[in-house]
């Protein structure tokens, strides 16, 4: 995107402390027992792969993808779910693995629809909240970092499909 600039709000090295400091408390809280992990495609690649390789539980993998922005900067409100997951959870130990919670929506959504399955239990971690701008409040168990209510990008988290690979995050300034 052209007349437009990135500030960094969090470094890749606090990235990876806080993801230490995450990844110990959820084993700790799980006690050896097993745990699915679930990202949140796209944008919780990143965070799901760092987070995963620092746990020493007893982990599996599945993805599930929704949409609520199509592409732009701010939410619609409309949530949908575009692929499901493969894995049956019901009586497992679920751990939806977000990128950003800012209104809550998508997550509330979320929470219900998997709840719905009989999961032993149901915890989210999510690298980012924008707790300000919340409209519904879902219970989030870890939060990485609670930042201002900007839009930002980087470390999975795209502008139109931009940026995700950035091993930071920053906030997206227009000019
Ligand atoms: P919510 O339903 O909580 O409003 O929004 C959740 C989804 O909106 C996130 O999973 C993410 O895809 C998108 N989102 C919310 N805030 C931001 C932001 O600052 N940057 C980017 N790239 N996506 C965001």
């Amino acid at each position: 995107m052209s007349g437009s600039h990135l500030d960094v709000l969090i470094s890749e090295l606090q990235i990876r402390v806080r993801t230490a400091e995450l990844a110990k408390q959820i084993d700790d809280e799980f006690g050896g027992e097993p745990v699915l992990l679930i990202a949140v495609l796209k944008g919780s690649i990143h965070f799901l792969s760092d987070l995963g390789r620092l746990m020493k539980s007893d982990t599996q993998l599945d993805f599930l993808q929704v949409s609520s922005y199509h592409g732009g900067k701010s939410s619609t409100g409309v949530v949908q779910i575009r692929k499901d997951l493969d894995i049956n959870i019901e009586g497992l130990n679920v751990l939806i693995v977000e990128d950003i919670v800012d209104t809550g929506v998508t997550l509330s959504h979320l929470r219900e629809l998997l709840s719905t399955r009989k999961p032993k239990s149901l915890k989210v971690v999510a690298l980012l909240s924008k707790s300000g701008s919340r409209t519904v409040h879902p219970p989030v168990e870890y939060i990485g970092f609670e930042i201002p209510n900007e839009f930002v990008v980087g470390y999975g988290l795209d502008y139109a499909e931009r940026y995700r690979n950035l091993p930071y995050i920053a906030i997206l300034r227009e000019e």
